[in-house]
């Protein structure tokens, strides 16, 4: 049986919403929706997508909540951004009071989209799960999982220009799609690219959005988080300038990936898997690292080495191989980053989640 998602992007027409620091939160949720819709359509298997409008018009709450339950259904997420006083920031995530049964949706949204935002901008603000009688969720509740996300406020400076930054769109809607495949169980659909792999098709013959796909796939199957990657990579000294730990693959991660597959004889540019982060890549990136045994106490003062080093590559700050201040303060930031607890001391947590050591 095939779920089913509706999409209520907030607002429309004579009614802009949240307006703020030059943005509009009708345009903005919008966007983020129709993203949404086209990630599941085109990712998920056995789902389907119906949404409230699908353009700058303005429907009533009433009919929007209507329309959801005479299409029987499974899951409403109403898109919003917040707007309040200027100070107001940060993400939040609601159900009807009187729901209970759309607790983990709430959560699973939240979750989800909270997390894509703190990778975006590490002081952003955890507002939490919260529950309101809004029109449309009162429509909804009784007769299908109910949620209504407000990811930013337009109206804070710092949430604002998070917006306007380029992939911020982007990630919200990933966010969205990542918290309602979890909520309803969605599978993924089968790639063509890893079919391509698993034919043995050269990995240097794709394009590059079909090679940075790819490569997401290979770090997964390797047992690692690109983002874990990425921070292997920083630690044995390869440049991810721009967009050091982002998560995503690109081409700076691709040639940084070539550049140490170059170094360690691993590939060559004449080789069909060229730049494909696979198994002998890791074993050679983990061969390449310290065990960091002698930092797991590292609260003793200023440790020395290589393997402050490494650390010290991966979160940004100087490497002089001297654990001081600077470097604690890395970590620490890397810590809040990655959202466990914050001490400075890279201990056998902070080890597993920067590299899944
Ligand atoms: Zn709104």
């Amino acid at each position: 049986m095939s779920k089913k998602v509706y999409l209520d992007p907030g607002h429309g027409g004579h009614d802009p919403g949240a307006q703020g620091n030059g943005l509009r939160e009708k345009d903005l949720v919008l966007d983020i929706s129709l993203k949404t819709q086209d990630i599941l359509r085109n990712q998920y298997e056995g789902v389907s997508v119906r949404m409230s409008r699908t353009d700058d018009t303005f429907i009533e709450l009433n009919e929007r909540a209507r329309d959801a339950v005479n299409w029987d259904a499974d899951l409403f997420v109403s898109i919003h951004l917040n707007g309040a006083a200027e100070s107001a920031n940060g993400t939040e995530t609601f159900m009807h009071s009187n729901s209970s049964a759309s607790a983990t949706a709430r959560k699973n949204l939240h979750d989800a989209i909270f997390g894509a935002m703190r990778r975006i901008e590490p002081r952003v603000t955890d507002r939490g799960l919260k529950s309101a009688n809004f029109a449309v969720l009162r429509g909804t509740y009784r007769d299908m999982l109910s949620v209504l996300t407000e990811a930013l406020f337009i109206t804070n400076p710092r949430d604002a220009s998070m917006l306007k930054k380029s992939g911020t769109i982007d990630r919200i809607a990933e966010a969205h799609v990542e918290g309602i495949a979890k909520t309803l169980g969605l599978k993924k659909k089968s790639t063509p690219s890893a079919e391509t792999v698993s034919s043995s098709t050269s990995f240097t013959s794709m394009s590059n959005s079909d090679k940075y796909k790819e490569m997401l796939i290979a770090v997964e199957d390797q047992g690692f988080e690109f983002e874990q990657f990425q921070r292997l990579l920083l630690a044995v000294g390869e440049q991810l300038p721009r967009f050091r730990d982002d998560g995503y693959p690109g081409a700076e991660t691709l040639s940084a990936t070539e550049a140490f597959q170059t170094r360690y004889n691993v590939s060559s540019p004449n080789g069909n898997f060229f730049g494909r982060p696979g198994e002998k890549t890791f074993e050679t990136l983990l061969k390449n690292l310290p065990s960091f045994n002698n930092l797991l106490r590292a609260n003793r003062p200023y440790p020395r080495g290589e393997d402050v080093r490494c650390i010290q590559r991966a979160v940004n700050s100087t490497d002089d191989g001297i654990y001081g201040p600077n470097t604690a303060g890395g970590v620490r930031d890397m810590q809040r980053k990655l959202n466990i607890s914050v001490d400075g001391v890279f201990g056998p947590q902070t080890r597993k989640a920067m590299f899944n050591l």
